[in-house]
């Protein structure tokens, strides 16, 4: 008899590509068939065959209280009673952009977006709008959303013309992109020293979680904080994943550096479709229609979405919440790296705030060419060996992955279990 499940791929591939509406669910990179959720709560998911896994993907990121928390659905719920959208100015757009302007540094006005894709297409346009340049640079490994802009990888040389990352992106689009190698300054400063005058921005994400979990190099953010600011181009800090995630005020709090604009998404709209971009005052006073840079949108800031983000945003001021959410999500990297060498598996793994990565290689990964140095096939073998224990890992050895307040010791206990039970047998 086959399961609820596969009959449901089954149907899912004749009327969906591939079967799903995000190409990473559909599991290719690990193999075998995508599990269909029925419901969350907390840290535990259940699928459509009624099977329980501890979640530790959390809808890859925007989930940081966990599945269903009760205040936030209690907003939303409120919220949906009075009308689900008006394409006209509410009072809860006011409250989530004062509460965003007071959390994140450097924001002085904001614009609320749909996702976080919007965010940085809207960010790169009203850089270069507002500089009168055309060039970008963008790092290798990281992800910006689907932007034809930004589906941009290296050219065949260093500092050359980006080529596409995918058909149907024009090749004079992609030229426009510089893309450079993560955390190597000496290709940095030989870009802005051959094209300073002409580059509108650099968007960057001050920690990679689209490359599993990479880190930024002691210096580098500061780098490009600098050179960004002597040539007169725009620092987009890319906190779509590491707002609200890595800590009380993003990547930016925790390193000190602040950018001239910010795209935020994912847990801004604690599990709705929300993202952001804001800045510097000067730089948002170019967008309409205060000024010449168009950007719009039917639903943006709309009152269910906003009403899920503020719910969440403000359960995140409780005290102790990051401090919490960091040593959860450190036990769950240590134990794994124990578990691991213990059973002479070759295996490390690194966590910041409730972000973490976990790699089969002997050290965390500093750069896109080091990531794929990791074992995948072992990878895949470990995410299989999980996923039968109820442990949900996200489905690629190339993201990062999530724990939430809901993850409590007994979770972060049974995945060590799971683990250790793995590595032994698989030594
Ligand atoms: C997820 C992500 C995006 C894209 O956001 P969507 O809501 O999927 O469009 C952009 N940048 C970063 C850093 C992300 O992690």
């Amino acid at each position: 008899m086959t399961s609820r499940n596969e009959q449901l791929f089954a149907a899912a591939a004749r009327v969906i590509p591939g079967g799903v509406n995000s190409p990473v669910r559909a599991f290719r990179s690990v193999g075998g068939t995508p599990v269909f959720f029925a419901r969350g709560s907390g840290a535990h998911v259940w699928d459509v065959d009624g099977k329980a896994y501890i979640d530790y993907v959390g809808s890859w990121g925007p989930l940081i209280l966990g599945h269903a928390h009760p205040s936030v659905i209690a907003a939303v719920q409120q919220a949906v009673s009075e009308g689900l959208s008006f394409g006209a100015p509410t009072a809860g757009e006011v409250e989530i952009a004062e509460l965003l302007c007071r959390r994140v540094p450097g924001l002085e006005q904001v614009r609320l977006v749909s996702s976080g894709t919007e965010a940085t297409m809207s960010a790169i346009r009203l850089a270069r709008g507002h500089t009168g340049r055309s060039r970008i640079i963008k790092f290798e490994g990281c992800y910006h959303g689907h932007a034809d802009a930004l589906l941009v990888k290296a050219g065949s040389g260093a500092l050359t013309l980006g080529n596409p990352s995918s058909a149907g992106v024009p090749a004079e689009t992609a030229a426009a992109t510089l893309v450079l190698e993560y955390n190597n300054l000496e290709m940095l400063d030989a870009a802005f020293a051959r094209d300073g005058d002409q580059i509108a921005c650099v968007i960057v994400e001050p920690v990679v979680g689209n490359m599993n979990l990479v880190q930024p190099a002691p210096g580098f953010l500061e780098a490009i904080r600098s050179l960004c600011t002597r040539h007169g181009a725009v620092l987009i800090f890319d906190e779509v994943m590491t707002g609200f995630r890595v800590g009380p005020a993003g990547a930016q709090g925790l390193f000190g550096i602040t950018a001239d604009l910010v795209t935020l998404g994912k847990i801004v709209g604690g599990g709705m479709p929300l993202g952001a971009f804001g800045g510097r005052r000067d730089i948002m006073a170019s967008v309409a229609p205060l000024g010449p840079v168009y950007q719009a949108g039917t639903l943006s800031g709309n009152p269910i979405a906003v009403a899920a983000g503020l719910a969440t945003l403000k359960l995140l001021e409780a005290p102790d919440f990051y401090m919490r959410l960091a040593s959860a999500t450190h036990a769950l990297t240590t134990g794994l790296a124990v578990a691991a060498a213990a059973h002479g598996v070759v295996f490390s793994a690194q966590s910041i705030g409730g972000m973490f990565g976990v790699y089969f290689r002997a050290q965390p990964p500093r750069s896109y060419a080091e990531v794929m140095e990791c074992d995948v096939p072992a990878f895949n073998r470990f995410f299989h060996a999980m996923l039968d224990a109820g442990i949900y890992l996200a489905p690629s050895a190339f993201e990062a992955g999530f724990v939430s307040s809901a993850h409590k010791s007994a979770d972060i206990e049974k995945t060590l279990a799971a683990a250790d039970q793995y590595f032994a047998q698989s030594a």
